[in-house]
């Protein structure tokens, strides 16, 4: 649905975006996660036909946006982050604004209107002036506004800023929901977010693409964490000896008890293997897992990495 190559965007002498490459696939929901100013909005801009890139090719369904601005900004539902909302304006007379805007024929933006406010939860409020509407309820707005003309991909850039823990988890469920029918592509720099919606995480740093990777992938360390009851000689040079094992560390836990960090040579799970030592041996086990690591954690590693 999206692919990208090797974007460049320079503001002046601020590199904004240095090499970014990256592809998303049909139906996935992906987070694009960076500190302000890591160049989400930038990338943004540049999907969606606002703003021209340096260097790089971006298509989106199969067509260039450079030549084809228009007809991929018609597959596209674009929520900026701060959507332009005409205060004064019901919700229905929003919308029906935003309809002639999108090209939609009159005769069909009844249904269209109706489907989308039904799809935000919207339906007790058009007739409602938006200036009168609570930031969450904007915010459903700015969605409604979106997915009118049956996107096949939508773009939200921080969808959730601004709102109160309520209206984040309200938001989250329709963003779920929208992505039933649409490839999402939202941007954060709220780890929770993206845990809460996302199947891929693209982690964006100064620019550059940090990280494109399914979140259990990134959550996996690869390591092999194996816990005894107590101390028994010598386990360190048995696990050093089994094959694919590549590095063995000892450490003590709070509780007294032993814990051996068993990293592979090669990236094989080594937990199977492990049990079937300790059982051998006859080990007093307490646990053995595969270690995973929190996306905050990945995320810290990243940012002081540089
Ligand atoms: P935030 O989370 O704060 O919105 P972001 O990840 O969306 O940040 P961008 O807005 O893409 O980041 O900005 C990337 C870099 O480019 C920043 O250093 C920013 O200051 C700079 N920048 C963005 N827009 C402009 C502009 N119009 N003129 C000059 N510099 C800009």
């Amino acid at each position: 649905m999206i692919h990208v190559e090797h974007l460049y965007k320079a503001y002046g002498p601020i590199q904004a975006l240095e090499d970014v490459s990256f592809h998303i696939e049909p139906g996935e929901i992906v987070g694009l996660l960076g500190p302000n100013g890591a160049g989400k909005t930038t990338i943004i801009k540049i999907l969606t036909g606002y703003l021209q890139p340096d260097e790089g090719t971006v298509r989106v369904d199969g067509l260039d946006v450079l030549v084809h601005t228009q007809a991929v900004q018609a597959r596209i539902g674009y929520l900026p982050e701060n959507a332009p909302l005409y205060p004064e304006l019901t919700v229905q007379g929003y919308l029906k604004l935003m309809a002639d805007l999108r090209g939609i024929p009159p005769q069909q933006q009844e249904e269209r209107i109706g489907e989308a406010v039904h799809a935000v939860g919207l339906v007790d409020r058009v007739t409602q002036p938006i200036g009168e509407l609570s930031k969450g309820y904007r915010q459903r707005v700015g969605l409604a506004q979106a997915i009118l003309h049956r996107p096949k991909l939508l773009i939200l850039d921080e969808p959730t800023v601004g709102l109160d823990p309520t209206q984040i988890v309200e938001i989250r469920r329709l963003i779920r929901g929208l992505a039933e029918h649409s490839t999402v592509l939202f941007s954060t720099h709220i780890l929770s977010e993206v845990e809460a919606l996302c199947h891929r995480v693209l982690m964006l740093m100064n620019g550059r693409v940090r990280a494109d990777a399914h979140l259990a992938e990134l959550a996996t360390t690869g390591d092999a964490l194996l816990v005894l009851e107590r101390e028994v000689p010598g386990v360190v040079e048995r696990l050093e000896a089994l094959e694919g094992v590549g590095e063995v560390e000892a450490e003590q836990l709070p509780d007294g008890r032993p814990r051996y960090r068993v990293r592979p040579a090669d990236g094989a799970d080594l937990c199977p293997v492990l049990f079937r030592l300790a059982a051998g041996e006859g080990w007093p086990v307490r646990e053995i897992r595969s270690d995973v690591r929190t996306l905050e954690a990945v995320f810290n590693e990243l940012a002081t990495a540089g």
